[in-house]
Order: structure tokens, then C-alpha cells, then sequence
């Protein structure tokens, strides 16, 4: 199987597997683990903030910046195809008691300041008041888009006009760094949180930092504590993503592979495939009369891992396990599903 369900599917290297048995670890609760300790600022410094946080997911971290920066009975605002609002289990509502209003950032990804400004609510006697308008970069569902600095930079500053804080979803924000040929620090400095994945390209096999001011992570540990998420011996898992944050260069080489898939399929007649910005390539198989349910399982039988994503269309994420020699080969199996 040539697995590009996602870049979630890595497993371990021989080094994260070392350094997770070698690791100096303590109680974390007690602030006594020097290998997460190094993580949270090892991770702070690369995108410029003051303080970070680790996380055992990168659901977990979004949802504490939400609890965190708002008060219950706020309004989020957000993109309509944002994981926090797809993928999350309606956590902002279950969670921090959120009101969710949603606008089509098509394919911006992020809202323009005219749509933050339209839709930011005053608190009044009838209206609950905005209390966080969070981004997402790279964009997942809109197709692993990376947002440039200066779209990010806008959006954030209307809201910070009307005193509303920003986050960052920015689960694939390296990639976006990579795609774009900016500092990570650049595309973070307009908001007020951020939460990075170290599970997905980056490799590690556990963990997502969530990052911000120091009076903001002292908050957001508190709220980790209350969803369950104070680790004891961390530095367990702490220790391959120490590695993880390494690998940040070795992400062009799964943007290239992207690139080489989405041209290898477009030869495929029946098949339409966007050029991708960075590991997520989108496929649409309406000209070959296959929805994405049954291109997904066509192509799985094959051998291709990949996930159906709209009706026509099906994800297809590149990913550290993945080589160059493999993309050839997954291109000539999933030919062989439309002839
Ligand atoms: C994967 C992902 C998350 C959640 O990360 P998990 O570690 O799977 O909980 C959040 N946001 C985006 C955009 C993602 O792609």
C-alpha cells in the first residue's frame, strides 16, 4: 500500500524511537520535565512567540485557544470549511459554550477585512459579543491553500480594531512557511495563538504545540489541566518531537512529490487536478463519471491510500513514508482505476 491517506500516517524514525527511551524525563504537572520544558521553547522560538504549550493533539489545542481567549456565549467567527468547524465534533459549542458564525472565504481561505468587519458582533443587551475570530493556514479542506503574510496580516488587524483576538489553526503552518519562502515567525506574528502539529509532516509520533504570549499559555495550561490534558512523564513523546521540529525543510520534498502526483494524474484522462500549493493534492474524478466514495475505494483496492474529500473529489496527502519512486507507482495504479 502506498499510503496517502495523510501525513498523519508516518511512523516513527529509528532516532524519534531513541531519543523517546533515552529521554530525560518528570512530572510535567509539577513543570519537572526538562524534555518537554526544551519542546515548549524550542517550539516558542521558531515561530516567534514568547511561550508554548505541548498538546497531545492538535484538536486538543484549538480547542483550549478557543476556551481560553473567549467567554461563554460568545460568537467565533471562522471560515465555513474550517476543521475547527468540520472536524472538531462541534467542540466550540460543547466546550467553551460558543455561538459559531461562519463565512465563505472561497479560495482566500481566510476572511477579507470587509468580511471580519460585516461580521464581528458588538456585545450589547441582545448580542453576545465576538470573542475570537480564528484563521487557518495552511487550509485544509480548501486544499492545502498556504495564505500569504499579507492576507493573514489583514484579517487580523480588522479584528484587532475591534478587540478581538486572533488564532492560528495552522496545524500545517510549516508548510505554508515552505510554500511561500517566509520565516514561520512572518505568517504567526499578525495573530495572538497558534497550534502547529508535530504528528503530521514533521513526522514525530505524538503532539502539537499551541503558542502565544506568556500570560496566554500560563491560561491555556489551566484549560489544558480542566480537558484532561496534564501529562506526567512526558518527555516521553516530548523527545521525537524535539526531533520533528528538524525536519521543517524536509517538507519541500513532499510539496514536490504533490506537484509530481498532480501532474502525473492530469495525463489521466477523466481526471482534473489542481496544481497543489503543498502536500495535499485534490483530485476530481466527475470526468471519469466516479464520484469520490467510489474513486477513493477504486483506488485503495489498487493500493493508492487516499480519502474521498467532496462528491467528485478525493484527498491525496504526500507524506515522509512516501518517495519519489512511489509517486511514479501510485500514478500508474490509480491510471488503471478510470481506463
Ligand atoms: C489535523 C488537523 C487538526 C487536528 O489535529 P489532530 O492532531 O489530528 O487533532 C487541526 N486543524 C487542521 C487544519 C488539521 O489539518
Amino acid at each position: 500500500m502506498i499510503d496517502l491517506r495523510s501525513d498523519t500516517v508516518t511512523r516513527p524514525s529509528d532516532a524519534m524511537r531513541d531519543a523517546a527511551r533515552d529521554a530525560d524525563v518528570g512530572d510535567d504537572v509539577y513543570g519537572d520535565d526538562p524534555t518537554v520544558n526544551e519542546l515548549e521553547r524550542r517550539a516558542a522560538d521558531l515561530v516567534g512567540t514568547e511561550a508554548a504549550l505541548y498538546v497531545p493533539t492538535g484538536t486538543m489545542g484549538n480547542q483550549i485557544a478557543a476556551r481560553t481567549h473567549t467567554d461563554r456565549g460568545q460568537e467565533i467567527l471562522v471560515d465555513d470549511q474550517a476543521h475547527v468547524v468540520k472536524w472538531e465534533l462541534g467542540g466550540l459549542a460543547q466546550l467553551s459554550g460558543l455561538q459559531v458564525r461562519t463565512v465563505d472565504c472561497g479560495e482566500r481561505a481566510v476572511p477579507t477585512p470587509e468580511q471580519v468587519r460585516t461580521n464581528l458582533v458588538d456585545e450589547d443587551l441582545h448580542r453576545p459579543g465576538t470573542g475570537l475570530l480564528s484563521l487557518e493556514n495552511t487550509h485544509n479542506s480548501r486544499g492545502g491553500i498556504a495564505v500569504p503574510v499579507d492576507h493573514i496580516e489583514a484579517a487580523a488587524e480588522t479584528a484587532h480594531e475591534h478587540d478581538v483576538p486572533v488564532h492560528l489553526d495552522g496545524a500545517r503552518v510549516f508548510n505554508a512557511a515552505i510554500a511561500l519562502d517566509v520565516d514561520p515567525a512572518d505568517l504567526v506574528a499578525p495573530v495572538d495563538s497558534v497550534m502547529f502539529c508535530l504528528s503530521k509532516g514533521l513526522g514525530a509520533p505524538v503532539g502539537s504545540m499551541l503558542a502565544g504570549s506568556e500570560e496566554f499559555i500560563a491560561r491555556a495550561r489551566r484549560t489544558r489541566k480542566l480537558l484532561g490534558g496534564g501529562m506526567r512523564q512526558a518527555g516521553m513523546i516530548a523527545a521525537p518531537g524535539l526531533l520533528a521540529l528538524e525536519n521543517v525543510e524536509r517538507l519541500a520534498a513532499d510539496h514536490a512529490n504533490a506537484k509530481a502526483l498532480a501532474d502525473g494524474l492530469n495525463e489521466v484522462s477523466g481526471l482534473s487536478v489542481p496544481t497543489p500549493d503543498t502536500n495535499i493534492v485534490v483530485v476530481d474524478s466527475e470526468g471519469a463519471s466516479m464520484t469520490g466514495d467510489e474513486f477513493a475505494d477504486r483506488c485503495t483496492e489498487a493500493g493508492v491510500g487516499c480519502g474521498a474529500f467532496g462528491e467528485y473529489t478525493t484527498r491525496f496527502c504526500t507524506n515522509w513514508d512516501v518517495s519519489d519512486e512511489d509517486i511514479d507507482e501510485a500514478v500508474d495504479r490509480i491510471a488503471t482505476v478510470v481506463e
